[in-house]
């Protein structure tokens, strides 16, 4: 994206060297863009493009996404365009499975958070939280902050924002100068205003994460591994939040339509 098309950029760690930029390999399914990463190559690539400089979009893709970019022509594009698109469902990679098109693994925006804030603290990457409820950035930069010493958050903002009000969050973002930009105001909103906005930010790496937040500072629980795992963590967030039955909905709808879907919505790219 930063260079306004669509190759798909990756890397590799060389032995002895820092980094050298190859290809990630993107799956397609139903048109959405899936790259196939395991977490490792993310966060090399995520890094990678932290050395590049140049503004980066990472988008972490569910079931309902998918769903949600059948008929939202617009996030569907923004997400077919965006450097790394990170399969963050167990529903992406039975999917992927079934279209013989196998993904290494679940690749979720809160376990990239959590990897991302300790490579920050180690390396002296600069982060800023963008996003839900006033006062849950600031939350989970505290959280974030005790767990990883030395993390520097370079500041927070809260998502609920009016249009208007955007050009001064960009000033503020690009005042604080991160390396990375975690925008947590749920899917399509968050795809849609970092892509509005991202050569404005400056910033290498902005990353729609969703509920992240939320979870991070302790206000919503995580479901437990075992259901993560088993592919349950719907039925966990359901319980816990029914208003979460939108989102919910859209798994079987996902479903259906993998199953009905022919091969010609299929497909493997490999670009460089
Ligand atoms: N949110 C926001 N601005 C808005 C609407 C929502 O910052 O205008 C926040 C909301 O408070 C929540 C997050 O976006 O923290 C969305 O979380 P959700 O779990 O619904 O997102 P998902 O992961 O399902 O995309």
């Amino acid at each position: 994206m930063g260079d306004g098309n669509l190759t798909d950029r990756g890397t590799a760690l060389i032995p002895g060297g820092w980094q050298h930029m190859n290809t990630i390999q993107s799956k397609s399914i139903l048109g959405v863009k899936i790259s196939a990463v395991d977490t490792a190559t993310a966060l090399a690539s995520i890094e990678d493009f932290i050395h590049g400089g140049r503004p980066h979009m990472v988008v972490t893709a569910d079931s309902s996404c998918v769903v949600l970019a059948q008929r939202d022509h617009e996030l569907r594009e923004i997400i077919n365009a965006a450097d790394l698109v990170t399969p963050d469902s167990t529903g992406i990679l039975w999917a992927a499975r079934r279209f013989g098109i196998p993904l290494p693994e679940r690749v979720s925006g809160v376990d990239i958070v959590e990897f991302l804030c300790e490579t920050a603290a180690r390396s002296g990457y600069r982060i800023f939280l963008l996003g839900a409820a006033p006062g849950v950035a600031e939350a989970a930069a505290e959280k974030l902050t005790q767990r990883y010493p030395g993390l520097i958050v370079a500041g927070t903002h809260h998502g609920f924002f009016r249009p208007e009000e955007s050009a001064s969050v960009v000033q503020k973002i690009r005042e604080a100068k991160p390396h990375i930009l975690f925008v947590a105001m749920g899917i399509p909103l968050q795809e849609k205003w970092i892509y509005r906005h991202l050569e404005e930010l400056q910033v290498p790496v902005s990353m729609g994460v969703g509920g992240t937040f939320d979870v991070i500072s302790g206000r919503v629980k995580r479901a437990p591994k075992w259901m993560q795992r088993h592919g349950l963590e719907w039925f966990f967030r359901l319980a816990h939040s029914p208003r979460k039955i939108r989102k919910c909905a859209a798994l079987p709808i996902f479903v259906l339509m993998v199953l009905g879907t022919n091969a010609g919505k299929i497909g493997t790219r490999n670009s460089s």
